[in-house]
């Protein structure tokens, strides 16, 4: 079965801009995010099985999920957030799998930001962790999105420490210098990969 190497790395570290390199080397991308929007899209199992079990209060007019409705639904209710994450959980895997199995490149990156925090990292063969400062996180991210540090540290303080994540990583990309110097290094870790992968 197919070579998969899981892609992971805190806010802002550069997941998207370091998978986008392998793309670039012709390496299929499965990412986490997207796979879980898709199984909460309109017509999709996930959303079908949340509305029947909050009802219809949780769909917007145009009938896509109301996110902040359901937010707010299991924010202080840990049985409720269990049901979805039992829900969800599984199905995020298993289209995750799915896609894995149709893709046609010699390894396969996973794209998931709490790799090790939702033990997804069972299912892959090898760890990579882009790995920046927290301080260079909360430039980049506030660079990126409009939040403030304070938004920022929650979430990095949130998510696994960049210790834990150093700890668990078979590799590690830097991402601290300049966007151009992480070109050279997807390079060599995409050789490493086809070797792993037993496809050179
Ligand atoms: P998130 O998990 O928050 O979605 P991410 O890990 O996918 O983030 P990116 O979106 O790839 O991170 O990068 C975060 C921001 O930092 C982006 O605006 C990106 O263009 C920028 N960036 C990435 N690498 C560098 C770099 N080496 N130097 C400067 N800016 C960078």
């Amino acid at each position: 079965s197919k070579f998969i190497v899981g892609l992971t790395g805190g806010i802002g570290s550069g997941k998207t801009t370091v998978a986008n390199l392998f793309a670039k080397q012709g390496i299929t991308l499965v990412d986490a995010d997207l796979v879980a929007r898709d199984v909460v899209a309109p017509g999709a199992e996930g959303l079908e099985q949340i509305r029947a079990h909050f009802g219809d209060q949780i769909l917007l007019d145009d009938g896509n999920l109301n996110r902040a409705a359901l937010r707010e639904l299991v924010f202080n209710t840990p049985k409720e957030r269990q049901w979805l994450n039992q829900l969800l959980h599984p199905m995020i895997r298993a289209e995750m799998l799915r896609q894995v199995a149709s893709a046609s490149s010699a390894y396969v990156i996973m794209v998931v930001p709490l790799l090790f925090e939702n033990g997804l990292d069972k299912l892959v063969d090898r760890t990579l962790v882009v790995d920046i400062s927290p301080e260079l996180q909360r430039q980049r991210t506030i660079q990126r999105d409009a939040v403030d540090a304070r938004q920022v540290n929650n979430i990095i303080n949130s998510q696994s420490s960049r210790a834990e994540k150093l700890a668990k990583a078979d590799d590690v990309i830097d991402n601290q210098g300049e966007i151009s110097k992480l070109e050279c290094e997807v390079l060599a870790l995409h050789q490493k990969y086809l070797h792993l992968s037993g496809k050179a």
